[in-house]
C-alpha cells in the first residue's frame, strides 16, 4: 500500500525514520514532515507565511520532503500538491513521549492524524511512552504489523486511530487495549523568572503525570503496560447535549432586543 509518513518532531527525528525503515519493507512510504520540531502546535496551519517543501535526503539515501510548516500543513500540502496518488494510510510518528489525555488537544502528532482524517483517509497517530534515550524498534514493528489491519477494516470517515505504546515493551503482539481519552490534567506549571533586565517571564513544561484514575482511559493503559488504541472523532459536537441545549430558553432573547 501507500503510506504518507510525518510527525510534528521534524524530518531528522529518530521515530519518524524508525518507523519508515520496518514500513518501507512491504509498502510504498513517502515521507513528508516538518524541517524543525514542532511538537504541541496542535492543529495549527500556517496562513500568513510560504510554505517551502524542500526534497532531503536524510540518513544516507532515504528521501523525504522538509516543509517549512505545520504537522498539518505537512500531510495538507503532501495530500494536494506533493503526491502523485492518494495514500491508503497516514502514519504520524513515532512521537517520543505519550500523547494520552487532554493532551490529544496539544500534539502536533495526533493533529497530522487528525488532518487526513479530515480528507477521508485512514490515518494513525503513534507515540511511544519513554525516558530519555527511546528504543523506537518494537513500537515500530507494531505499526507495521497494525497497518495491513487498518486497511481490511477500514476505519469509519473522520475517525482515526490515537495509538500509545508502553515503554520498554519487548514483544510488538503484547495485549492491547481500546481505550477512550481520559480527562485527567496535567500539572503543568508555569516557571515564573526574570530575564537580564529584570523584567518578568514565564516557562511552561515540567510535566507531572496524573495519577491515572479512570481505568478505561488511555494513560490508565499505558500504566499497566497495555499498547492503549483509542478511536478519536474529528466531529467535536457534543451530541447528547444537543438535547438540552434545545431545551434553553432562547425566546427570551428575542425580549431584549432594542
Ligand atoms: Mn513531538
Amino acid at each position: 500500500m501507500n503510506i504518507l509518513l510525518t510527525n510534528d518532531d521534524g524530518i531528522h527525528a529518530q521515530g519518524l525514520w524508525a518507523l519508515q525503515q520496518v514500513l518501507r519493507r512491504h509498502h510504498e512510504v513517502m515521507v513528508v514532515a516538518p524541517d524543525r520540531e514542532r511538537s504541541a502546535v496542535g492543529h495549527g496551519i500556517t496562513l500568513h507565511h510560504p510554505i517551502r517543501a524542500a526534497e532531503t535526503i536524510v540518513n544516507g539515501g532515504d528521501r523525504g520532503w522538509a516543509v517549512s510548516g505545520t504537522p498539518a500543513d505537512c500531510v495538507k500540502l503532501a495530500l494536494m500538491e506533493l503526491l502523485e496518488c492518494q495514500p491508503d494510510l497516514v502514519v504520524s510518528g513515532i512521537n517520543p513521549g505519550a500523547n494520552v489525555g487532554v493532551n490529544l488537544n496539544y500534539s502536533g502528532t495526533v493533529a497530522a492524524a487528525k488532518e487526513a482524517a479530515l480528507f477521508g483517509l485512514n490515518a494513525l497517530a503513534v507515540s511511544l511512552q519513554c525516558d530519555e534515550a527511546p528504543d523506537y524498534a518494537v513500537a515500530a514493528e507494531f505499526v507495521g504489523r497494525i497497518a495491513p489491519m487498518v486497511l481490511q477494516n477500514g476505519l469509519p470517515p473522520g475517525t482515526f486511530l490515537n495509538i500509545n505504546i508502553p515503554d520498554g515493551l519487548a514483544d510488538p503482539a503484547a495485549g492491547v487495549r481500546i481505550s477512550r481519552q481520559g480527562s485527567e490534567i496535567y500539572d503543568s506549571p508555569f516557571d515564573k523568572r526574570k530575564d537580564p533586565r529584570n523584567r518578568t517571564y514565564y516557562w511552561q513544561g515540567g510535566e507531572a503525570l496524573p495519577p491515572y484514575t479512570e481505568d478505561d482511559a488511555d494513560g490508565a493503559a499505558l500504566a499497566q503496560k497495555y499498547i492503549s488504541i483509542t478511536p478519536v472523532r474529528c466531529d467535536m459536537t457534543d451530541y447528547p447535549y444537543m438535547e438540552m441545549l434545545k431545551k434553553w430558553n432562547f425566546n427570551q432573547l428575542k425580549q431584549h432586543r432594542p
